[in-house]
């Protein structure tokens, strides 16, 4: 990937703190690409290290080949948006967009047409952000943000002050203007299901670390680490022992070994060394039937819960400890399966569903 945006060996600390453990990331022209943590694990101090707006410790920030890494905010090429508009109070609608604009005033007034109508706001152009909600005030710092057609869009949870339905609509159209202008964009979110559905490729970080780079659907199919499989989308999480022969042991089942996601090759394991499986709810395969089949494990079903498009299993596995699993299917799944009371699990469907790591 010829990179636009390069980062390399980045280090930040607050006082003893450290915040950002040495960060590499390359970014693609035109890419979207989010930044996903839990708070406090350094997105917000890794967009401001772009930004230029605090110092950086250690470590290079390259862009288009420049090395901007101690350029002062304005001579980096960037609009930025906050989650909190940061909008002048005092200035119109059409006023804030043009505020970084320079160039002769035909041309200036004419651009912020552009850019109203590109946010869909040109009947509010007049409008004080006072008299705006906050879904327009959101569009009109957007609007403000590309003004000067930057090289690179930042967006610091630019989303997460608004309300759900609000929300949902401007992800939407964030992405469609992303998409129409082309233009490199980096936001910061805690939001899973924003980062999935928004980015080209989320960053997943945890502890001022990367702990995994990808495509939506491989972050999700195939967590690298514990730590992302737990905190992207749902999942059950099982424990296990390895066998020491290749295989693991789940109370008294003994199963061939998963994949080990992050790991080139599943490593040595000795007998009774703990393992964490996981797997998605929606890939819990089950069968229905008061008993299990060769190649099944019986399962009890606890609970039933609809989800509107989806109903929410719970189940428990006795010969498996006792653990406890959740299971989402169809409408059509459920009655297939004709419960409540029992429903099983194949074997070898599951284990090869199933995801190992580390206990
Ligand atoms: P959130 O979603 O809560 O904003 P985040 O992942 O963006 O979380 P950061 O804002 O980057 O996290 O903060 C990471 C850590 O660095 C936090 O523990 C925070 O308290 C600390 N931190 C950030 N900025 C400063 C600062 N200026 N001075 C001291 N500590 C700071």
């Amino acid at each position: 990937m010829s990179s636009y945006l390069s980062i390399r060996g980045l280090e930040k600390s607050f006082a003893a703190r450290t915040v950002l453990q040495h960060l590499d990331l390359d970014i693609a022209k035109g890419e979207f690409v989010c930044l996903l943590g839990p708070s406090g694990c350094g997105k917000t101090t890794l967009l401001r290290q772009i930004a230029g707006l605090d110092l950086t410790d250690a470590g290079s920030i390259t862009m288009q080949g420049r090395d901007i890494t101690r350029l002062p905010p304005a001579q980096r090429d960037y609009g930025i948006v906050f989650q909190s508009y940061a909008l002048f109070p005092n200035l119109s609608a059409a006023d804030n967009i043009a505020y970084g604009l320079r160039g002769p005033r035909k041309q200036r007034q004419a651009r912020v047409a552009e850019l109203l109508a590109l946010v869909g706001l040109e009947h509010l152009q007049g409008h004080y952000p006072a008299q705006l909600s906050g879904g327009q005030q959101q569009r009109v710092a957007l609007a403000r943000a590309l003004a000067t057609a930057p090289g690179l869009l930042l967006l610091d949870e630019p989303l997460s002050a608004l309300d759900a339905r609000v929300r949902e609509h401007l992800r939407l159209e964030i992405k469609s203007l992303q998409q129409k202008l082309h233009v490199t964009t980096i936001m910061v979110t805690h939001d899973q299901e924003e980062a999935l559905l928004m980015a080209d490729r989320v960053v997943v970080m945890n502890g001022g670390r990367i702990e995994q780079i990808g495509a939506p659907l491989e972050v999700y199919r195939d967590p690298a680490s514990r730590f992302v499989a737990g905190f992207v989308g749902q999942g059950n999480w099982l424990d296990a022992t390895a066998d020491g022969k290749g295989g693991l042991r789940i109370g008294m089942q003994e199963m061939a070994m998963p994949v080990w996601p992050g790991h080139a090759e599943q490593p040595q394991l000795q007998d009774g060394q703990p393992l964490k499986l996981f797997l998605r709810p929606e890939e819990v395969s089950l069968h229905g039937g008061d008993a299990a089949l060769p190649g099944q494990v019986m399962a009890s079903v606890d609970k039933l819960e609809l989800l509107g498009p989806i109903y929410r299993i719970g189940l428990t596995v006795a010969a498996w400890n006792h653990q406890q699993l959740r299971a989402d299917v169809t409408h059509e799944q459920l009655a297939a399966l004709g419960l409540p009371g029992r429903a099983s699990l194949p074997l070898s469907l599951t284990a090869a569903r199933l995801k190992a790591y580390p206990a």
